[in-house]
């Protein structure tokens, strides 16, 4: 078994509370030898800042090329509200994808049976909803050149964008998106905006010469974005893998979130290319904040935490066997009416961080008997 590095960025506020829970996870499957993990730590966001003057130093950088997958907290809050933009907390994460180069994000949207009832749907339309949605994270019209504003002769102004993307940037992330429909249903949903944007014909042709020519195995359809956002909320359990770019994925996917209930309940995964030394650079991390207004109180849900961390077992580490263990401890407190404030069950006491990191642990320990 080969021992797995991981650098421990656990951030700001919320972040330090939920990663404490994802570190007994983590240390219970390296005690058990179920796994072997060596852990680094280092400061990122306003705790970095504090100590160091800066959200990301090169040394986390450094620490962070050299690890085999990064896991992530919550950077920011109230405390850093006079600092300079460029030194804010949250450029501590920006820097940080940039330096790792993570083009690709995933985010799963997953309704575990027992919490159906927290989302906005009617309930037999999102139960058992198993989505992931595989976004393009450093290309597009957030990143395209010309962007500007300018002053108009005859007064007021014209902002502008370009949204552009060539082959090898379509190509990178169609590869990431065809591997885990593999891994998965074996079905990719290809979003785009080709009736209107030649952007999205380039997307279109790429993506579908990719499948014809190594991706025979699993499914490619094509859809709209306007049509893909009626979808979601039509009939949620058709999609599969939904590969789209950084502007209509940013929107999707905070949509496809709002189906499953609750910030506290959702991971996150993102993905550099492969270098030479067939190393994948990897960032894993809860999509809410630091939620610094119930941050220190025992409040916070970690199962975000703790989710994220099963994608790191799945994806960088190949050990599904533990990800089902950690995934099915977290279905298996939360069918017990385990929950913490944010999921709360009517007339269930709820219970603090802590105590949900407790129950998740001993589920693990009872189902791995
Ligand atoms: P937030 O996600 O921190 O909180 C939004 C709301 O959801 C709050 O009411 C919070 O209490 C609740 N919430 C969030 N996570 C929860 C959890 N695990 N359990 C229970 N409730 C939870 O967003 P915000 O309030 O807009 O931002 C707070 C700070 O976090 C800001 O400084 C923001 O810039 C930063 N932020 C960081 C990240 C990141 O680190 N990736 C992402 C988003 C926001």
């Amino acid at each position: 078994m080969t021992t797995k590095k991981i650098l421990v960025l656990a951030g700001d506020y919320l972040g330090l509370e939920v990663m404490v829970q994802a570190r007994r996870v983590l240390d219970w499957l390296h005690q058990t030898g179920a796994a072997a993990f060596e852990f680094e730590e280092g400061l990122v966001g306003g705790a970095s800042y504090d100590a160091h003057g800066t959200p990301l130093t090169d040394d986390t950088i450094k620490l962070a090329h050299a690890a085999d997958a990064v896991l992530f907290g919550s950077i920011g809050g109230p405390k850093w509200d006079g600092v300079d933009y460029d030194l804010r907390p949250e450029n501590g994460l920006l820097r940080l994808r940039k330096a790792m180069g993570l083009f690709a994000n995933l985010r799963p949207a997953i309704v575990f049976d027992a919490l159906a009832g927290a989302s906005s749907l009617k309930s037999e339309l999102v139960k058992g909803l198993d989505i992931m949605i595989v976004r393009e994270l450093i290309g597009g019209v957030y990143f395209g050149e010309p962007r500007g504003i300018e002053e108009l002769p005859g007064g007021g102004q014209r902002g502008y964008n370009t949204q552009a993307y060539a082959t090898d940037e379509i190509l990178r992330i169609a590869h990431v998106a065809f591997d885990l429909a593999r891994k998965r249903d074996g079905r990719v949903c290809s979003v785009d905006k080709a009736n209107v944007m030649e952007s999205s014909v380039v997307w279109r042709d790429v993506t579908t010469a990719l499948r014809e020519e190594s991706y025979t195995d699993v499914e490619l359809s094509h859809m709209f974005v306007d049509n893909c956002a009626m979808q979601l909320v039509r009939t949620p359990k058709q999609f599969d893998v939904i590969l789209t770019d950084n502007l209509f994925g940013d929107i999707l996917s905070d949509l496809a979130a709002m189906l499953t209930g609750s910030l506290g309940m959702l991971p996150s995964a993102s993905f550099g290319a492969v270098g030479d030394d067939g190393r994948q650079p990897s960032l894993y991390e809860p999509v809410h904040g630091s939620a610094p207004d119930i941050a220190g109180k025992n409040l916070g849900n970690p199962l975000a935490q703790i989710l994220s961390t099963s994608m790191m077992l799945r994806y960088s580490f190949d050990m599904g066997k533990e990800a089902d263990l950690v995934e099915n401890a977290v279905e298996g407190v939360l069918s017990k009416h385990i929950r913490t404030g944010d999921i709360a069950a009517d007339g269930v006491a709820t219970v603090g961080t802590m105590q949900m990191g407790d129950a998740v642990l001993e589920e693990m320990i009872t189902l791995a008997g």
